[in-house]
This record gives C-alpha cells, sequence and structure tokens, in this order.
C-alpha cells in the first residue's frame, strides 16, 4: 500500500464497490496518474472519515480554503469529480491542519513537561541553596554569637592579666602565660609586690627577702631568704633546696618567668586565684592582728607576712662522725663549723667520677683562690711545679698545660659534657709563662699601635689592657685557668650556645667559675670572657656561682670576714 502512488490504477481499484468510496476509485484512477503527489494523501486518509468530512469540506471548498488556484485539468474531470477533487482537497488540508494541531498540541505537553521538569531542577536546586544559605547563616550567627558574647578581653584573646593586691601589673598572650600544661607569672612582678631584692647574673637571677641584699651572708643565718630558678629546669632553689615546679623556668631578657604552683607550694600567706583570663595573687589578710586605734580608724587592713615555706635555718642534720659518707666526704666540702652543705654533697654525674672528686673537691679547699688581677701580680719567676698536659687542646696549638687538680678537674667536666650530648670542647689556652704572657702583650700593643700610628704606646696599652694582661697580671700564669670553646676562635658568640649555658649551670660542680662576667667588667676590668673559667675548687664556686658574683668581689668577702 505504502507504494500504491506508482500502481496502476486498475489493479488498485476495487471493481467490487464493496466500500463508500468505491465510487470514486475511477477518478482516483486518473488523479493518481495526474498528480502522483496527492496520492499518498488519499491513501492515507481512511475511508470511513472520509464520508463524515464530506460536507466540511464542500464548506472549505466554498470559502476558497486551501482551494487549488486552478482547476486542473477542467476539460477531463466533470464538476462531480472536481468537488470530490475539492474534498479531497480540503481533506487533505484538515489532515494538515490537525496533524499541526497534534504537533502544536505535542509541543505544548512537551513545552509543559519541561517547565515542570524545569519547576522540579529549579525546586532540588533551590533546596540545595536554601541549606546552603542555612549553614552559612549558622556559621555566622555562631561568630557573631562569639563576638558579641564576650568581653572586649576575650575578643583581643590570649591576653592573661596579672594582678597583685587586686591591681593589674601586667597583660601577658596566652603563649607567654601558659606552657607545659601550666600558667606561668613573671617572677619580678611577684619580687616587686613582695620587696624583694634581685642580685645574681643574668644566668641566675636570685631573689631575697632582705632590707639589703646582703651578701656576706650567704650562709643562712635564718637573715636571707632567697630563691633562685635555674633555667629550664622545673624546680625552685628556695634558701638552698630544690623544690619541684609544674613547668620548667623560663628566662626571657631580664625576666623570669615561672609556673604559678611556686605561689602555691613554695610560699605561705599568698593567695593564688586564676580564671580564664586573670592570675591573682594576693596578701591574706591577718584576722588576729590586732589593730591600734589610729588603724581602725585608716581601715587599715593588716596581712599575714609573705614568706618562704621552706626556712633558711632549716638545719643541716648534723652528721654523725660514725657515718661512713662522712669520712668518705671530701674535707673540701666542710665550712669553719665542720658543716656540710647538702647540695655540696648530693653533687651527682652521669659518669662515675669517684676518681676525679679529690681534685673536684680538693681537701685544702681554700688553696685555690689566689686573685691574680691588675692589682695582685705575680711574679715574673712565679712557676707552678705540677703542670699536667689537658685532654683537649685544640687542634693546632701546643698541648695546653694546667696544674694538675685543675687539669684532673676538667677532664671530669669534659666527660660529663660529653655524656649531656655537648662534645666538642677544645682548650685553646691554660697555662702561660710569665715571659709568654710578657712576649703576648708586646705583640698585642705592636698591633694597636700599627692600626692607630696616631696614638702613644701608653694609649695603645690602654686598649690591649681591655682584653689582655700585662705581665705577672694574667691568672693563666697559676695554671689554674683555661680558655675553651667549641672552636679555637675567641668569641663572644659562644655564650650562645648549649655548651656555654650548660658551663653556667654545671661548671661549679667541678670546681670552676667564670672568670669575666659580663655584669662585672666594672669590676674585674676584663671584658665579658665566656671562654674563660678559672679553678677554684667546688665549695667556692657554688657560693661564687649562687651570689653571682665575680672573684675580686668573692675574695673581698672572704677578706671583709677575716677583719671582722
Ligand atoms: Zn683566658
Amino acid at each position: 500500500m505504502q507504494n500504491g502512488a506508482g500502481r496502476p490504477p486498475r489493479g488498485r481499484g476495487n471493481p467490487q464497490g464493496s466500500t463508500p468510496g468505491g465510487q470514486r476509485n475511477p477518478g482516483r484512477g486518473q488523479y493518481g496518474q495526474q498528480t502522483p503527489g496527492y496520492g499518498g494523501y488519499r491513501q492515507q486518509a481512511p475511508r470511513g472519515q472520509q464520508n463524515g468530512y464530506g460536507q466540511r469540506q464542500g464548506g472549505y471548498g466554498q470559502s476558497g480554503y486551501n482551494q487549488p488556484r486552478q482547476r486542473p485539468m477542467t476539460r477531463s474531470m466533470t464538476e462531480k469529480e472536481y468537488r470530490a477533487y475539492q474534498q479531497r482537497q480540503a481533506a487533505t488540508a484538515e489532515q494538515r491542519r490537525r496533524q499541526a494541531e497534534v504537533e502544536r498540541m505535542m509541543r505544548k505537553q512537551e513545552a509543559k513537561r519541561r517547565r515542570q521538569h524545569n519547576r522540579q531542577v529549579f525546586a532540588g536546586r533551590l533546596a540545595v541553596f536554601g541549606a546552603v544559605l542555612l549553614i552559612m547563616g549558622l556559621i555566622a550567627g555562631g561568630i557573631f554569637l562569639i563576638l558579641f558574647h564576650s568581653t572586649p578581653d576575650a575578643v583581643e584573646e590570649q591576653k592573661i592579666s596579672y594582678t597583685y593586691g587586686g591591681k593589674q601589673v601586667r597583660k601577658a598572650a596566652f603563649e607567654v602565660a601558659y606552657g607545659s600544661g601550666t600558667y606561668y607569672f613573671c617572677f619580678q612582678d611577684l619580687a616587686d609586690y613582695l620587696g624583694m631584692a634581685e642580685t645574681g647574673s643574668a644566668a641566675e637571677r636570685r631573689f631575697l627577702f632582705v632590707d639589703e641584699a646582703d651578701l656576706t651572708d650567704s650562709r643562712g643565718d635564718g637573715s636571707e631568704e632567697y630563691v633562685t630558678f635555674p633555667d629550664g629546669q622545673a624546680l625552685a632553689v628556695v634558701n638552698g633546696q630544690r623544690v619541684p615546679l609544674d613547668g620548667p623556668n623560663r628566662l626571657s631578657g631580664e625576666e623570669v618567668w615561672v609556673s604559678v604552683n611556686f605561689v602555691e607550694d613554695v610560699m605561705d600567706n599568698l593567695s593564688l586565684k586564676i580564671d580564664d583570663d586573670t592570675v591573682a595573687v594576693g596578701m591574706i589578710v591577718d584576722d588576729t592582728a590586732e589593730t591600734t586605734e589610729e588603724q581602725a580608724k585608716n581601715k587599715v587592713i593588716l596581712y599575714l607576712d609573705p614568706v618562704f615555706r621552706l626556712k633558711a635555718a632549716d638545719p643541716v642534720e648534723p652528721i654523725p662522725e660514725e657515718e661512713a659518707f662522712l669520712s668518705a666526704m671530701p674535707g673540701g666540702l666542710q665550712d669553719e663549723d665542720g658543716e656540710i652543705d647538702m647540695e655540696l654533697a648530693n653533687v651527682t654525674f652521669v659518669n662515675d667520677l669517684t676518681a676525679y672528686e679529690q681534685y673536684m673537691a680538693p681537701e685544702n679547699r681554700d688553696g685555690y683562690l689566689d686573685l691574680v688581677n691588675t692589682t695582685r701580680t705575680l711574679s715574673a719567676d712565679y712557676a707552678p711545679t705540677d703542670l699536667l698536659d689537658v685532654a683537649a687542646t685544640a687542634k693546632g696549638r701546643t698541648t695546653q698545660r694546667l696544674r694538675q687538680i685543675a687539669a684532673k678537674a676538667l677532664e671530669a667536666l669534659l666527660l660529663e659534657m660529653n655524656s649531656a650530648n655537648l662534645p666538642g670542647m677544645q682548650v685553646n689556652s691554660g697555662y702561660r709563662t710569665y715571659s709568654y704572657q710578657a712576649m703576648l702583650f708586646e705583640t698585642y700593643t705592636g698591633n694597636e699601635l700599627a692600626k692607630n700610628p696616631n696614638i702613644t704606646r701608653e694609649e695603645a696599652e690602654a686598649i690591649v689592657l681591655t682584653y689582655s694582661t700585662r705581665p705577672g697580671t694574667s691568672e693563666h700564669q697559676t695554671g689554674l685557668a683555661v680558655d675553651m670553646a667549641t672552636d679555637d676562635s675567641f668569641s663572644t658568640d659562644f655564650q650562645y650556645s648549649e655548651h656555654y649555658q650548660w658551663l653556667m649551670e654545671n661548671a661549679w660542680k667541678f670546681g670552676f667559675i667564670l672568670r669575666f662576667p659580663a655584669d662585672k667588667v666594672d669590676i674585674t676590668t676584663i671584658q665579658f670572657e665566656p671562654w674563660h673559667w678559672r679553678f677554684v675548687g667546688r665549695y667556692h664556686a657554688k657560693k661564687i656561682h649562687d651570689a653571682g658574683i665575680c672573684l675580686e668581689e668573692y675574695i673581698a668577702l672572704l677578706e671583709a670576714k677575716e677583719e671582722q
């Protein structure tokens, strides 16, 4: 049927005329040949429908709708045929119209469906957008709450304020105020609050409970109360006794920062209150104190005296002579009354240094205190007789020597430094003869004159004296002084090394002191020399170390004592 348009009319015709449209068959045959293009339409139109549309087709024909412009083949077409033709044309047009209608409807449906789909998509997107908006809103709200709920103090955040007796004296960043699981405070603030004095070197500040820092009384008779805070160690040394703290001490610049548990565990009659952003220290009201009439009138509040819980007077238990460890103790640790500073006695080492004990804490306790400086000179012929090669002369230098006692004590010190993971110390200078020092001084003076041709010899010598000494005034001639560092230079940068820090903390245990501290230049007249260490024996080294004084001051104190 699909190819019917090209078929001979007769073959397709229905001779029986059994269908209602049967009578048009001949015509169809004609048109089928003449206008093959229409054949398709004719055949598409269902026969049953053709009748139903018959009248309307006529109507269309009359109104000229879709009317053929010409009467095709008029001569061979009867009026009847023509009407049929018109009807078919109309039917075709109707067919197209309906099809267009259907297509339009379908497009409409499709558009509607799309709109619905788009609406669904839009609704979905709207939901997602809404959710995102909600989350953002919540976050913004949270931030808003945090910002406006907190006070301005907390907005600066991380700031901890410190009050003493209700007065704020400091604010510190949280990182400064808190660490190692404990709050810290700057000890100078408390010292100011309590009127404590501050002495000692930068490496070890000492705070004293006295009207004046009376350094002549370095062994407690009850009058001196002091505390020191070894840098990096979680302890306070109170009147010579170690008290554990919750975190390691921090020495930053001039300031000493200490765990707040110091206030609770070491002090009596002080209160400590900590909340989120405040560390408050205060004195405690003395309820039992009787106020005078005058005080009552002025509403004076009396407070309990803040004091160290550990007293300076805590006596060292007298040690029965028959006890073995006393006889084993080198005599060099006993003071004039035969008492022993327990800290001196309890020095411990990583290595077994028993064999070195006789050198570090010599029996002849006061035998190594020779003070040699510009005013106390050694004669040209003074030369020790017990010189020994040192363990670690710097490469490229002739083997340096020290007096046996200092050489051995130094050997012990270097052993411990190695064990403390601080190897690499080398001795740049030990014993120097008078003549060698004379040669050195001459050379230095010559160098200065060469650098500054306009100065006099006297002026040149004055310059040299700031870093070297005249023959007879160098303690290197004693055989008890050693210049050591991690390299063979004489650089003050050594002070920044861990090695130096270790020496500052521990050298006294081996009997050595820093001879020319940075803060004693006006007394020693020698520039700060972090490399120059002097053997005096453990007993005196500890006293000098603890007091933070130089050898000149210490000797002066001893001499003042003798005169009494
Ligand atoms: Zn030196």
